[in-house]
């Protein structure tokens, strides 16, 4: 078989192809998905044209620096209602004060479990995981241990009574991780397909038509394909010298290559006749800046009837001139025999030569027709197919450099892997939100033939490069926000003045609605407001507007929100270290509460409670030498003791706040309670919000299944052996509604609840999941929370998650102008109704994805308009809408829709939709309808935008070359198939997890990224090139790092240099380096700073914490490694990339047919 992944096809080379059997995984091939709703028009007013840069208007000032309305609440009745519990110094305090030190202690190798996924939040702007935490100028010092005084009732301590037997009932599930028993079914080397109809070709040469060289490739990147060459074709004559195969960027790679008209496809007379109309050469809009256009692909004649070009490289291509950064560039590399020349080279030459091969490029003469002999068998050479690597190294060679201007409709922006600065000139920037396509299908019937998702990633608080500016805050006055009187869009840069500025028509709707006088401005001859520049509603694509009363609850302005920490203080937790760690923590975390702009002291109010089978609640009014406790034993109906005292500023309180977190390890030093209870936890921090009149944030550490009786008790549910049957799916379901009905409370009182858990077996993610995920909170888990390993990562996740910005009470709706509409919502949020997406509170690592059906037709000149708004309370308590606007191109030609797509996107929605999937459906039918969409979306393109070819190459169009690959992975994943060391809760865990993740996090997630320690400069900040994730890629001499976002691997081959040993890990051997290391010793050699400062640089890249985790080659962790080395077989059974391919490709030859 042969695989092109071009856009448009290469000519029909006849070579009958053997078929190729089968796919060895259980049954695919899944029924058609549902179809996608119909519809007719809409219009909106087209995008503005020409941005100049916008100019610092006046009046208007970026949000970090707006002015704070205070902390209204104060907290000064010295009442209680209730006779509190004085805790006094029951002992000593401890001597603390600093934070526990970092430890690079080892880590049991028993426990490495894969469990372990990483946390943390916060992704952008988060001070690096070991940089100290910079002290607001303005805090008040710190008064370590005051003196503990007066009193104490030590009646509470009667409570903890031996540790009930019930403990012994929990299930040991996780224990045990049988890592170390299945190394002995090791997957089959990489690359070694099974039974697919590729087999090695004998010869070197061309390409034969099953050879593997199929894949045509070419690397305009951005640019509409035009073609499809055949890969390999023939550029007979640009053969290239053999390299060495692996994962280097084949030296054919021509940046810029213009790919030849011939093949694209587009010219009406190469389309089959089932195509119907001829299409015109569409191009989505203008040329954008730093994107490559590639010419109106056109008329030209197919491939067939166009000479063969001279070479691939230098070859003057008929096709139009590329323009911009992709101009066709010489060949770097004399032309050299032995390999083939692949259309731009891009994805690695060919393995082995390949015979028969005889036409050249498309156009060739021999092509269409070969009449050689059968070719032998030969497995489909893994360099020949497209490379997740090399399509990522050429979007940052050729999109890395220039900014991305967001003034032109429908752009595809750069991938996530590249780093590029975003300047803002009417669009939303592609960090507040992707799609899975710029270039919507006018029609729902078009849409619903391609069968691609339209689906926009909207990350609405996302954090900002520092070179970025973030959104401007527009006050419209006490009217609040100019908007149209019907559908309510806001403002906005594509709104149109009309009638000399005194009205304004809705691009969204249409409707007309008066300009507010105070809003009046006169309009220029081209019709522009003249004040056009000044405001950023007009000419920005993202901005902020303050809200006036009427968007606030019960039409009182918010107070500002709280945090809540609720310690879990039963036997695990303290005998852990782990509450000495937390308080020990707070003492000095507190002061870094998230603060507005340049106010000098956070808004933010505290509270603090333990708990167990009971909740002790604390009075920390700054008014009292000595914190107080309260008791709540009766936690079936949770009510908050006390009122005032309970949530309190820092720097008032901060003596009795210090006093109280020296005191609360030593009050539970030595409990034997094990038994704990969950929601009423959440209903006591959702009273005690309630009773504030204020939204906020719970911080809730937790070890074990609340077993004890109580509302939300839990029991222990697991069982693997529902794996694979239809009741797999209550596994990842909560065993009880009652959570989902707490959820709803906390979401009405913008009560967010963040989960820390720390469990040694199964606790039931799925159902302790609930709050958090509903609310809009984040699950971290540790399991088998060891201090000495484990406390860095949890405790930089708290910094993170503590300080980062968050928007609470918030209500997100997205707008969509006439002909689509917002259909399906995906994320960590609730929904009372079927638009707004309600979110108790919302931080800046948060993605919500939202899904679009047509309902009526679109216009090719009108394009289509969304608006996400947002509606949230800021940290100090101020009511805000952050508004995200962005134009999309619509066509009438499906190869308009092909050539702009994001890959990325698409996968981070097919994993989210997937993963929701389970919830209700068998696994395996998630899987089957994954598989047959995919299959569906490639074939409709073979069949509509390719070049008539052979039925045995596959033509991938050029931005969704990568499609199989990440789809693969998707499938492979721990939630579609896990291993045998995967334990229900992590399922659950990472089902939750993604479900949230952006495409950045979900890109590294599903397709790690594995970089050569030993290939790094040593004298420069840069990171090696990053290779394949496949075991052959990986040589005995070298030390690879693998990382996923959540975990980091080190792997070490078997014959790495005894020097870079001792560099990196001061031992003098490779049998000496243990693989129970949480972090790399600090050594003082260039080899070891350089990586070490390399994993730092990732820490601070990704929103969670990664654990740190190092492997020898042929160690029994290695089969944990080997899992996310994701183009290989899977111990699990999932299947290699080549026979994946191959596997999509009958799928596709399926529907065809
Ligand atoms: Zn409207």
């Amino acid at each position: 078989m042969s695989v092109n992944q071009q856009a448009h096809a290469g000519p029909p080379y006849g070579q009958p192809q053997p078929g190729y059997q089968g796919y060895q995984q259980p049954a695919y091939g899944g029924q058609p998905l549902p179809g996608v709703p119909q519809s007719q028009y809409g219009a909106y007013n087209g995008p503005m044209p020409g941005y100049q840069q916008p100019v610092p208007p006046q009046g208007y000032f970026p949000s970090l620096g707006f002015p704070s309305k205070g902390s209204p609440v104060s907290l000064n009745s010295d009442t209680s209602s209730l006779a509190p519990n004085f805790i006094g110094s029951l002992r000593a305090p401890p001597t603390s004060g600093a934070p526990p030190p970092a430890s690079g202690a080892s880590l049991p190798s028993g426990h490495l479990a894969y469990s372990q996924f990483g946390h943390g939040d916060v992704q952008n702007g988060i001070p690096a995981s070991a940089a100290p935490m910079q002290r607001p100028p303005a805090s008040q010092p710190f008064l370590p241990g005051s003196a503990p005084t007066p009193v104490s009732q030590t009646s509470t301590f009667q409570q903890y009574g031996p540790p009930p037997a019930s403990v012994q009932q929990l299930s040991n599930h996780m224990a045990g991780m049988t890592i170390g028993n299945t190394a002995a079914s090791a997957p089959p080397p990489a690359g070694l397909g099974y039974g697919s109809p590729t087999s090695v070709p004998p010869v070197s040469g061309s390409f034969s038509a099953t050879g593997s060289g199929l894949y045509t490739p070419y690397t305009a990147s951005q640019g509409p394909p035009p073609t499809s060459v055949s890969q390999g074709l023939p550029l007979a004559q640009s053969p290239f010298p053999g390299q060495p195969v692996s994962a280097q960027r084949p030296p054919a790679q021509v940046p810029g290559f213009a790919p030849p008209p011939s093949s694209t496809g587009i010219g009406p007379s190469s389309y089959p006749p089932t195509t119907g109309a001829p299409r015109p050469p569409t191009m989505p809009g203008p040329p954008l800046p730093g994107q490559t256009v590639a010419g109106p692909p056109t008329s030209q004649p197919n491939h067939i009837s166009s000479p063969p070009p001279p070479s691939a490289m230098s070859g003057p291509h008929p096709g139009p001139p590329m323009s911009g950064l992709h101009g066709p560039l010489p060949p770097t590399h004399p032309p050299q025999p032995g390999y083939q020349m692949q259309q731009n080279g891009s994805f690695g030459q060919v393995r082995g030569p390949q015979p028969n091969y005889g036409g050249a490029y498309p156009g060739t003469p021999n092509y269409g027709s070969q009449p050689g002999p059968p070719p032998p068998p030969k497995r489909l050479d893994p360099d020949s197919i497209p490379s997740p690597i090399q399509v990522i190294e050429d979007d940052r060679s050729n999109r890395g450099s220039e900014p991305f201007v967001t003034g032109v409709r429908g752009q595809v922006p750069p991938l996530v892997t590249t780093n590029f600065l975003v300047k803002d000139q009417g669009n939303a920037s592609p960090r507040y939100i992707r799609c899975t396509s710029y270039n919507i299908p006018c029609t729902s019937d078009m849409a619903k033939q391609s069968q691609v998702p339209l689906a926009a990633v909207i990350k609405p608080l996302a954090t900002l490069p520092p070179e970025e500016t973030l959104p401007y805050l527009v006050d419209h006055g006490e009217s609040g926000p100019v908007r149209c009187n019907r559908c309510k869009a806001y403002m906005c840069p594509f709104m149109q003045f009309i009638e000399g500025g005194r009205r304004f028509q809705c691009c969204f709707c249409s409707c007309v609605t008066e300009v507010p006088p105070h809003y009046f401005q006169h309009l220029d001859h081209t019709g522009k407001r003249v004040d056009f520049y000044d405001r950023p509603e007009l000419s920005l694509g993202s901005y902020e507007f303050l809200a006036t009363v009427d968007y606030c609850k019960n039409n009182k302005f918010p107070s500002p929100p709280a945090f809540i920490f609720m310690i879990d203080v039963s036997y695990n937790a303290v005998k852990s270290g782990l509450v000495r760690l937390i308080c020990e923590e707070l003492k000095s975390l507190l002061d870094y509460l998230p603060r507005e702009g340049n106010m000098e002291e956070s808004a933010i109010r505290v509270g603090f409670v333990t708990y167990n089978k009971v909740l002790h609640f604390y009075n920390v009014k700054s008014s009292l030498a000595q914190p107080q406790m309260m008791v709540v034993s009766d936690v079936a109906d949770m009510f908050v003791p006390l009122l005032d005292g309970f949530l309190v500023n820092v720097n008032e309180s901060r003596t009795v706040i210090a006093s109280l977190l020296d005191q609360i390890p030593e009050m539970f030093a030595d409990t034997r309670e094990t038994e704990t209870v969950f929601a009423p936890v959440i209903q006591a921090g959702l009273e005690a919000l309630k009773e504030a009149e204020c939204a906020g944030k719970l911080f809730i550490f937790h070890t074990s299944l609340p077993i004890a009786e109580a509302p939300g008790k839990l029991k222990n549910r697991d069982d693997k052996k529902l794996i694979n049957t239809d009741k797999e799916k209550t596994l990842f379901q909560p065993q009880t509604s009652f959570y989902n009905n707490l959820a709803k409370d906390c979401v009405a009182q913008g009560c967010c609840v963040d989960l820390f858990l720390f469990p040694n077996q199964y606790l039931d993610v799925a159902t302790l999941g609930v709050v958090p995920y509903q609310t809009g909170g984040s699950i971290y888990k540790y399991a088998y929370f060891q201090l000495e390993t484990d406390q860095d990562r949890f405790l930089n996740d708290l910094r993170r998650d503590v300080q980062k910005e968050v928007g609470f009470d918030a209500v997100m709706r997205v707008r969509t102008s006439t002909g689509i509409r917002a259909t399906d919502f995906f994320g960590a949020f609730y929904m009372s109704n079927t638009t707004d997406v309600e979110m108790a509170g919302l931080d800046c690592d948060k993605t919500i994805t939202v899904e679009f059906k047509h309902d009526d037709k679109l216009s090719e000149d009108t394009g289509a308009l969304l608006q996400c708004a947002l509606l949230y309370t800021s940290c100090a308590g101020q009511r805000r809408l952050r508004i995200h606007n962005l134009s999309l191109n619509c066509c009438t030609q499906l190869a308009d829709l092909y050539r702009n797509c994001e890959t990325d996107t698409l996968i981070n929605y097919l994993a989210k939709y997937a993963y929701r999937g389970v919830l209700s459906s068998p696994v395996k039918t998630v899987r089957d309808a994954l598989i047959n969409q995919c299959a569906q979306i490639l074939a409709c393109y073979r069949k509509n935008c390719a070049s008539p070819s052979s039925a045995g190459q596959l033509i991938l169009p050029e931005c969704m070359k990568l499609l199989p690959v990440y789809l693969n992975c998707v499938l492979k994943s721990d939630v579609l198939q896990p291993g045998p060391e995967v334990t229900t809760d992590d399922r659950a865990y990472v089902r939750q997890l993604v479900t949230s993740m952006d495409v950045a996090e979900t890109n590294v997630f599903f397709y790690p990224r594995l970089l050569p320690l030993t290939k790094a400069d040593v004298d420069s900040d840069s990171l090696p090139a990053a290779i394949r994730n496949s075991e052959e890629r990986l040589s005995k001499g070298d030390i690879y790092l693998l990382e996923n976002g959540l975990n980091i691997f080190v792997w070490v081959g078997v014959n790495v240099q005894q020097g870079l040993i001792q560099s990196l890990f001061g031992v003098s051997s490779f049998s000496q380096i243990s693989n129970s290391l949480s972090t790399l010793p600090v050594l003082e050699n260039p080899f070891s700073k350089k990586v070490r400062s390399m994993i730092d640089m990732l820490q601070v890249q990704r929103s969670r914490y990664m654990k740190l985790i190092i492997v020898k080659q042929e160690d029994k962790l290695e089969m944990l490694f080997k899992h996310f080395l994701v183009e290989d077989k899977s111990l699990s059974g999932g299947a290699s990339y080549v026979d994946f391919l191959c596997h999509m490709h009958k799928e596709i030859r399926q529907l065809l047919s």
